[in-house]
């Protein structure tokens, strides 16, 4: 492939992300497989490596979601909410784990805390001395929409924590999603009513959250449970895996299912694990998120323009897809 087709070939892919994005974060119906975005999105990302004077600021490379949708207040959130980078196996995550390495090649201890990567909506709750003043959607990273009416209505989210003395400012994130059952519990009642049904329970809790009347969000029961912590300086907490537990005290939902690992082979043992017994929980999980534990080393490590370098998301094959996770685990 020359120059001008590879040009040409990038525009095509732009185009066609561009759209699928605005069906999928603005419009919360999709237009193509989940599974389908990830092949586009790669061989995009791919052709930017190779031809890196093609990049531009405005390809979906380069930024996280869609601009939220008008009808709410923007907010600018303090603290970008950030995506994650994405491997589609195993030899992925080893690749990773020798890149972070490279980068701080002093660093001979570290831990994982493996996560279920729940296929929900990020929201990001503000608390002001122990009481919930906002909820904000993700929206592009940078701002997103005050949907703070909604929130309130998501019982596993406190209205105000359960600690002593709170601090001044306390910033939670997580994921808001639908419990399988509530899922098709809504689309049959969607059905009966001559609705669209929603694509899947990822695009039912997105749109739900941008419901404008919040005695629907109320009746459709969304739950969330917290997986980020931003408390002020000068805090005691300095692990993601004490930020977790430290979040279940506080009165949150924390998912139960989270792992302290010692290596990548615990790590890979995790996955492996969370393939096969996904599909007997009440939600759905599309994957699981790796952590560097340590604050410290996290810091070390930075952000790209895009995602955290001390993190990535491992992706679970779509259903019907052969499974790949299985097929690499023997060259770890
Ligand atoms: P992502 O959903 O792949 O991963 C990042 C998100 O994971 C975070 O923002 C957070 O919301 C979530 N998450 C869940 N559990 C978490 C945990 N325990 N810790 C941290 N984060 C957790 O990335 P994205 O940028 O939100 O979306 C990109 C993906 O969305 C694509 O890979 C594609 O699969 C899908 N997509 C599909 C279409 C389509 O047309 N079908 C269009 C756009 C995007």
């Amino acid at each position: 492939m020359n120059i001008s087709q590879a040009q040409q070939r990038i525009n095509q892919l732009r185009q066609q992300l561009q759209k699928a994005n605005y069906a999928y974060y603005v419009l919360d119906n999709p237009i193509m497989e989940d599974s389908i975005y990830d092949q586009l999105y790669r061989e995009l990302q791919d052709l930017e490596t190779q031809y890196p004077d093609l990049i531009t600021d405005h390809s979906p490379t380069q930024r996280v979601g869609d601009s939220p949708a008008s009808q709410f207040a923007s907010i600018k959130h303090n603290i970008p909410l950030y995506s994650l980078e994405n491997a589609f196996n195993l030899q992925e995550l080893r690749q990773w784990q020798d890149r972070w390495q490279r980068q701080t090649p002093n660093i001979e201890q570290f831990e994982y805390v493996c996560e279920l990567k729940i296929d929900g909506s990020a929201l990001a709750l503000t608390y002001e001395n122990g009481v919930l003043i906002r909820g904000v959607t993700r929206g592009d990273g940078t701002t997103g929409e005050n949907i703070t009416q909604n929130v309130r209505t998501i019982r596993s989210i406190p209205l105000k924590l359960t600690l002593e003395n709170p601090p001044n400012l306390i910033e939670i994130r997580g994921e808001a999603f639908l419990p399988l059952d509530e899922f098709d519990r809504i689309n049959l009642e969607r059905e009966q009513t001559a609705e669209a049904l929603f694509a899947n329970p990822r695009n039912a809790a997105a749109g739900t959250l941008r419901q404008l009347d919040p005695k629907i969000v109320d009746r459709r029961r969304l739950q969330f449970f917290a997986y980020t912590l931003h408390l002020p300086q000068n805090n005691q907490i300095t692990t993601q895996w004490d930020s977790l537990n430290y979040l279940q005290s506080m009165g949150f939902l924390v998912n139960p299912n989270r792992k302290l690992c010692q290596s990548l082979e615990e790590v890979t043992n995790y996955c492996n694990q969370w393939e096969t017994n996904r599909r007997n929980l009440p939600y759905m999980t599309d994957g699981v998120v790796v952590k560097i534990n340590n604050y410290e080393l996290q810091k070390q490590l930075g952000f790209t323009q895009k995602f955290p370098r001390w993190a990535i998301a491992l992706k679970y094959p779509a259903e019907e897809a052969p499974t790949i996770v299985q097929d690499i685990i023997v060259n770890v």
